[in-house]
């Protein structure tokens, strides 16, 4: 089946918000050259200089291509991204929007969501982020995403050989699709035995109306209980399940579209 899923594609995501910024430092991760244009302006960062922004302003390596950078609200939080940076200005305060790679943010919702799982569980956690990105977009306005648990949480991108490198470019451009859309797959730590349809939940009930599946593993619920459940996901994978028979029990009625 073939599904819009632009190997190009790009996501926007709010970062900080939770702040409420007005001030944010930014300087180049080791080795980038940032270009920094504010109001017309341009200058070039590079080596361990940083710039103090609170306007407008756009971030970006040379000839305005994606480029590693560190992102940092003074005294609060500081994190690196590979994309591009888009500071918006409001009565004062910034909104942080961070233009990356799907495939990046892929690689980077595996390393947050799944560290220390078996790899078949991280490529099912790959497929389940990869089409939760296409499946869902204008969350917010002026961007895609936010980076908290409303809609999802982010790492630094880890590197392309790291497990979570590897999981998200083995299942590059796969992705679960219901009817034959793009299913914003939902996931969640652990259901405590059992899965949930959004019914059972209380949600919104939309096209997709989710299963209650059993669940090898036990234990304390942690989440919404939708979806994947990645703690059981982890123990079919330990007992030799590959991630696309992870995917079809935790999201029946669903194929694997490419
Ligand atoms: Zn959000
Ligand atoms: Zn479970």
């Amino acid at each position: 089946m073939m599904l819009a899923l632009a190997l190009a594609a790009t996501i926007r995501i709010g970062v900080f918000g939770l702040f409420h910024p007005v001030e944010l430092e930014v300087q180049p991760a080791r080795g980038s050259v940032l270009m920094v244009e504010i109001a017309g302006e341009r200058q070039v960062i590079e080596g361990a200089h940083s710039v103090r922004i609170r306007s407008a302003a756009l971030v970006t390596g040379r000839g305005r291509r994606p480029v590693r950078f560190v992102v940092s609200v003074p005294g609060q939080i500081h994190r690196e991204f590979l994309g591009r940076l888009e500071i918006r200005e409001q009565s004062g305060t910034l909104t942080a929007i961070v233009e990356m790679d799907r495939e990046t943010a892929v690689a980077s919702i595996v390393a947050a969501e799944s560290p220390g799982t078996p790899f078949e569980a991280r490529k099912a956690q790959a497929v389940a982020a990869r089409s939760f990105l296409a499946g869902s977009r204008g969350r917010h306005d002026g961007f895609d995403f936010c980076d908290t648990t409303h809609c999802q949480f982010l790492r630094e991108p880890p590197s392309p050989t790291s497990a979570a490198g590897r999981a998200a470019a083995e299942t590059r451009g796969l992705a679960l699709t219901y009817q034959g859309h793009v299913l914003a797959a939902l996931y969640s730590a652990n259901c405590g035995g059992h899965t949930r349809t959004l019914q059972e939940a209380g949600w919104k009930v939309g096209e997709y109306p989710y299963f209650a599946v059993e669940c090898p593993m036990r234990g304390v619920v942690s989440g919404h209980r939708l979806g994947l459940c990645q703690e059981g996901a982890a123990e079919m994978a330990r007992r030799g399940a590959t991630f696309r028979e992870i995917l079809s029990h935790y999201f029946p009625a669903t194929t694997l579209g490419e």
